[in-house]
């Protein structure tokens, strides 16, 4: 995948460079995306296209960055990009906006920002075979009233790449994180779920999480299968006891923890984590009566 898109035209990825002075590499001030390609034959699904583009560019409102795109415009660099890269496989394309302004000072005012974007083949991010060893984290979930928790923000990833090297360094797969009430959140790049006396029940959409595309789709999988999940918090003590702990995400998909603090959850993938990989695979094959809306078919 040796073709990127920046400034407008899709360029080799080694002319794709920003400068080390630019505000986003200094102040971690981007926003982006991520998204799933899957490969069908001869052509290509991208899962929600439209739903990430609307993500993104909350996010630009969310912060005040200058920057206007439509989704014609958005989903027509896509496909270039894609059509410039040939990719053989399942693929990931992380569009970003970004600013290269050498401005010193950290603010969004008078900055100008843009959109760039590159892909890697991507198979399972996380091991979807097995269940998940997982650690609540020490470092918490930072607050809305700190920086937007709706936004996937560059520098906020730091928070993220804590939480998961804390959990990796103690020999765990990955993190789950509380906020500053003490519920767990998600994991440091996935939503979160647990089955808990029989119910799916989903942190409040006005916590800290983000509102992961894959988590909307889910709820509505559950739905469309007659199950109302309930929004609430969830604390740690539930999701040691919990039937099934989920997490879900684009890199992810949908895995299940086998342990949580080293407390057994399950050993095998339960009901509602096998419900929704069934679901969730129909639609991205295009086998579903969701595929028709969620998925665009490049050729
Ligand atoms: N939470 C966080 C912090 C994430 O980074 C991600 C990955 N984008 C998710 C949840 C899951 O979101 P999505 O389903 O849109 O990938």
């Amino acid at each position: 995948m040796d073709k990127a898109y920046i400034r407008g035209e899709v360029v080799p990825s080694e002319e794709a460079k920003i400068s080390i002075a630019s505000h986003s590499i200094q102040y971690g001030s981007t926003v982006f995306g991520g998204m799933r390609g899957y490969q069908k034959g001869e052509k290509f699904h991208l899962f929600r296209l439209e739903d990430h583009f609307d993500r993104l560019f909350k996010a630009t409102k969310i912060f005040g960055m200058d920057i206007k795109m439509n989704f014609g415009e958005f989903q027509e660099a896509v496909f270039d990009l894609i059509r410039a890269n040939k990719p053989e496989g399942d693929f990931y394309i992380r569009p970003f906006i970004y600013s290269d302004d050498e401005e010193l000072t950290p603010k969004f005012i008078g900055i100008n920002f843009d959109l760039a974007m590159y892909m890697i083949p991507l198979g399972d991010y996380l091991d979807t075979s097995r269940g998940l060893k997982l650690m609540v984290s020490s470092w918490k979930k930072f607050s809305d009233a700190a920086i937007s928790t709706k936004a996937k923000a560059g520098g906020a990833y730091l928070n993220a790449s804590l939480a998961r090297s804390e959990a990796m360094r103690c020999g765990y797969d990955e993190a789950l994180v509380m906020d500053d009430n003490w519920n767990i959140v998600e994991g440091s790049a996935e939503n979160f779920l647990i089955v808990y006396r029989g119910e799916v029940i989903i942190p409040e959409l006005g916590s800290a999480m983000l509102e992961g595309i894959t988590i909307r789709t889910v709820i509505e999988i559950l739905r469309m299968n007659g199950i109302e999940p309930r929004f609430e918090k969830i604390d740690r003590s539930m999701t040691y006891t919990a039937d099934e702990v989920l997490l879900t995400g684009t890199g992810a998909q949908i895995l299940f923890a086998e342990s949580v603090d080293g407390r057994e959850i399950s050993k095998t993938s339960g009901k509602i984590c096998e419900l929704l990989r069934k679901n969730y695979d129909a639609i991205i094959n295009n086998e579903h009566e969701k595929s028709k809306d969620w998925l665009t078919i490049v050729e």
